[in-house]
């Protein structure tokens, strides 16, 4: 062959310079006069098609796929132009797409004080947002301080809590308003409780709670809906100040998004702020994801489904961004729609079919019963169904929170009265988190072709399973807790979606406890061992929920999700050969380079 096989870290440089210059060049050339800008080879190359191919080589022109097969077949597509990349044993596959997160909650968690998840120490609590204090050297005394990522139920020792009296010691006098991590709780200081002007007298929201004291004074405890009464609470910042933050998460956001491989995604509650974001980023050239948006409606909304789809309208009317292979689109064309809580004590707000149970006895002695509370169903059936059906004539896509079996079964019996009324439909539901399932819903989601979204790391022995879930359900129900592996095996096509920033994003973990269902750094026994008796996934199975099956949930299949000819050339590269790796090193894989229609959008350091 006449050209030069290229290294890997070598080819960096030539490889960006030719893409540029393609992208000047004519579009749409065919025929067998065509070569390729670049061609990849020399290590395996997972194409995600319909077989799960794996081949030796994939050309690309203009940032979208023209070849993929052997090396013999790709030659005739290589002239004195081309740039040959040698993989160097390393894996090419396509870029992962996150069907359900909050990027821009995210980026700000990474540009913000945060405790990053960790199992803290009451003094570790407050020696880290001190430092978030003195660091910020904000003199105005009005200015609240938000802090991200508490991670309530693992602080140290077992037990332990914040509250407003344990805040107070950190030396300001600024509100400090601190979010556990899966934003069901909020602890403040005493000067934010007196600056919302919230006492004795104040009382719970409904869906939610303001904890008080033996005393009846406010603890700084904050659960659900009352976290939102709380923040209402907090100044805006200046408009100009409030858009240009806006614009810094999101970059964040972004970034740290391609550097997990990911390149196209869901934001699952977007607000016109959040697609405002993303529509200057692209305007700036730093979008590097391609960006699906669904705005969220409160419950009362969904009596009015016109007036939801005449606002999903007018957000697509002025920020939709269509998607070239080179350029990253914007797309404002999903509902999203809560249909219950959660399932975690202390909120246990995911509606249940059977109630929840809770323990009449002592932590010593429990005795675990049915207590009154099915959680709470926030839209009826019927309201769901004819919302559904007007979203489908508008040609919308719905997103839906269901964490309890109550509210998967009723989003599953609104498919149903929308397959009889809609029989055409080309409506593709998402039903995200499913965290409980009664077992004969597993087969309607293949039956109704309803999407499960699921954010696979939950799948494991840890806090959010055993100690605010297993008790609550009991044993048997607890079998149908996260699991993955039973719509598996009723062959549903399995969609993945981190929910970031409810954890660190970090989609080859997430990736790794769908094979495992186990928690790497078990010290406790009740943590040890596999989550329930899911079977779990296999690793072709579980990429193909990161790639073509999420891609299918956002109506972009016929784009991205797998390496075919015609597509965008969205795609990694990894340092490992994720077919033959041990499942209990998926984690540590490492994503050498983000590829974005061609365009490299991010390089690890160590190239
Ligand atoms: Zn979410």
């Amino acid at each position: 062959m006449a050209f030069a096989l290229k290294k890997l870290a070598a080819s960096v440089a030539v490889t960006s310079s030719i893409l540029l210059l393609a992208g000047c060049s004519s579009m749409g050339q065919s025929g067998a006069s065509q070569t390729a800008d670049t061609v990849f080879m020399g290590g395996p190359i997972y194409t995600l098609d319909s077989t799960n191919r794996v081949v030796e080589a994939l050309a690309i022109k203009n940032g979208a796929i023209i070849g993929v097969g052997s090396e013999q077949d790709l030659a005739k597509l290589i002239d004195s132009e081309t740039s040959v990349v040698d993989l160097d044993g390393k894996t090419l596959m396509p870029g992962l797409v996150d069907a359900h997160m909050h990027p821009m909650a995210g980026g700000e968690q990474l540009n913000t004080c945060s405790l990053n998840y960790a199992p803290l120490s009451v003094d570790q609590v407050i020696a880290k947002i001190t430092a978030c204090v003195e660091e910020s050297n904000e003199q105005d005394p009005t200015r609240w301080l938000k802090v991200g990522g508490w991670y309530r139920q693992a602080m140290t020792p077992a037990g332990a809590d914040l509250n407003a009296d344990i805040l107070d010691r950190i030396p300001t006098d600024r509100p400090i308003y601190v979010f556990g991590s899966d934003f069901h709780s909020l602890v403040t200081n005493t000067a934010a409780l007196k600056a919302a002007g919230i006492d004795s007298a104040t009382p719970s929201p409904e869906g939610g709670l303001i904890e008080k004291d033996a005393q009846g004074n406010p603890t700084g405890i904050f659960l659900d809906s009352a976290m939102w009464a709380l923040t209402a609470h907090v100044p805006p910042l200046p408009d100009a100040e409030e858009k240009q933050k806006n614009l810094n998460d999101m970059h964040m956001a972004v970034n740290a998004i391609s550097a997990q491989g990911v390149t196209t995604i869901l934001d699952a509650a977007a607000r016109e702020a959040t697609v405002e974001a993303f529509s200057q980023l692209a305007e700036q050239g730093q979008l590097t994801v391609r960006a699906h948006l669904a705005p969220n409606f409160g419950p009362e909304r969904l009596d009015d489904p016109a007036s939801i789809i005449a606002e999903v309208k007018g957000l697509a009317d002025t920020y939709n961004l269509q998607n070239t292979a080179s350029q990253p689109g914007i797309q404002v064309n999903t509902v999203k729609v809560f249909m219950d809580g959660v399932i975690q004590a202390p909120a246990q707000t995911a509606a249940m079919m059977a109630p929840y149970l809770h323990n009449t006895g002592t932590s010593d002695h429990p005795e675990w019963s049915d207590s009154d509370n099915h959680g709470k169903l926030y839209v009826s059936e019927d309201t769901l169904s004819n919302a559904m059906m007007a979203f489908s004539d508008a040609g919308f896509n719905v997103h839906m929170h269901t964490d309890g079996d109550r509210a998967v079964h009723t989003a599953l019996n609104s498919l149903e009265t929308l397959k009889a009324n809609r029989p055409d439909s080309t409506l593709r539901p998402a039903l995200a988190h499913c965290e409980v399932m009664v077992p004969e819903d597993y087969a309607r989601f293949a039956e109704l072709n309803a999407l499960p979204v699921i954010s696979f790391q939950w799948g494991k022995p840890a806090q959010d399973t055993i100690d605010t879930v297993k008790d609550y359900m009991g044993e048997e129900r607890f079998n149908y807790v996260e699991t993955a592996g039973k719509f598996a095996e009723e062959d549903v096509k399995i969609v993945y979606g981190s929910d970031w920033p409810v954890d660190a994003l970090n989609e080859w973990f997430a990736m790794e406890v769908a094979l495992t269902r186990m928690n790497e750094n078990a010290t406790e026994p009740k943590y040890q061992g596999r989550l329930g008796d899911d079977p779990g996934l296999d690793i072709q199975t579980v990429l193909r929920a990161f790639t073509i099956n999420a891609a299918y949930s956002l109506n972009m299949d016929d784009k991205v999700g797998s390496l075919e000819v015609g597509k965008f050339a969205d795609m990694i590269i990894i340092d490992r050969d994720l077919l033959n790796t041990p499942s209990d090193q998926v984690s540590e894989t490492k994503v050498l380079k983000t590829y974005l229609g061609g365009r490299e959008v991010y390089t690890a350091a160590s190239m």
